[in-house]
């Protein structure tokens, strides 16, 4: 059985009585080359333990379960359930779960597997969900090895954007505080079935085992990000002044100047260091000022 082959997947599905949801994106990966250089690129840590986001027809999964220890593949479609177990059914060391991966609780699904070892994450993401899934990854504050995810290409680009370019935005300076992206290659769209309308990159997040940024009130700088790119258009005194009421417009423009940036700038030019040096100037006036 070939999973990267269409007319295989389609018979699959179609023996299962399945069709193929958009709602949620399933886009099945049919490039045997994409998929087993998908699997090798979450190994560079040596995880014991894969979570997959978004098991499919098992394609990934069964290259993933080739390759590592334990792989728990997390798939939201009951009715994949049944096609999975029956394509799997050699993989012993597939543990597969029915769930949305934005319900699950990560921390208690995967002791188990943190306590064997490194635990790493490796996903064709569902482009509808992409950006909510991979901020509860980095919230859920798991040490994962390395974060590997095929991506819609345009969102690829805004991951590893430098500040100042058009790209670039509060995702990007966020991730920067959990780990280092890296864009490892392109896949065009006719490489999957259903072929979606965009094309696709996957990138490798190595997370920080110590991160280098230690803002004194990690609070304080997540709100000072929020509130810098909720208005991009406005200077970065002005935007602040938004998001952070209990300071003056005054007092955010002297915090602006005193981290060493001019008063007239955007906080699109900030890098995830500035923003650290930026909050801590800020999280020191909410401290000094009265009740
Ligand atoms: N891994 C397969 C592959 O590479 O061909 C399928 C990838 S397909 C782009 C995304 C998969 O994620 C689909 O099977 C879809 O049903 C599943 N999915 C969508 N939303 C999900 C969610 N919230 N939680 C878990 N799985 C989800």
């Amino acid at each position: 059985m070939n999973l990267c082959d269409p007319k295989c997947v389609r018979e699959l599905m179609s023996v299962f009585g399945l069709t193929f949801r958009k709602e949620w994106g399933q886009n099945f990966l049919t490039d045997s080359g994409a998929v087993a250089s998908i699997a090798e690129s979450c190994g560079a840590n040596k995880p014991r333990t894969v979570l997959e986001i978004g098991a499919g027809a098992g394609a990934l999964t069964r290259e993933l379960a080739n390759r590592y220890e334990n792989v728990i593949a997390v798939e939201i479609d009951r009715g994949l359930i049944p096609l999975l177990k029956y394509v799997l059914d050699d993989c012993k060391n597939v543990e597969l779960v029915c769930a949305d991966i934005m319900k699950t609780d990560l921390r208690s699904l995967l002791a188990e597997a943190f306590e064997r070892g490194g635990v790493a994450v490796c996903a064709n993401l569902p482009y509808y969900i992409t950006t909510p899934i991979l901020l509860s990854l980095l919230d859920s504050r798991l040490s994962f090895e390395s974060i590997t995810v095929m991506i819609q290409s345009e969102v690829a680009d805004r991951l590893v954007a430098a500040p100042g370019t058009p790209d670039y935005g509060s995702i990007t300076a966020y991730l920067g505080y959990f780990g280092v992206p890296h864009k490892l290659f392109n896949v065009k769209a006719d490489k999957f079935l259903p072929p979606p309308k965009v094309d696709s990159t996957v990138v490798r997040i190595d997370l920080y085992k110590e991160k280098p940024y230690k803002p004194q009130n990690e609070d304080v700088f997540f709100r000072t990000l929020r509130a810098a790119f909720a208005q991009r258009r406005k200077t970065l005194p002005n935007a602040l002044a938004a998001g952070l009421g209990e300071l003056s417009k005054t007092q955010l423009c002297d915090a602006v100047l005193r981290s060493g940036f001019s008063a007239d700038i955007r906080g699109e030019r900030l890098s995830t260091a500035d923003f650290v040096r930026l909050s801590d100037e800020i999280h020191g006036m909410i401290s000094a000022s009265p009740d």
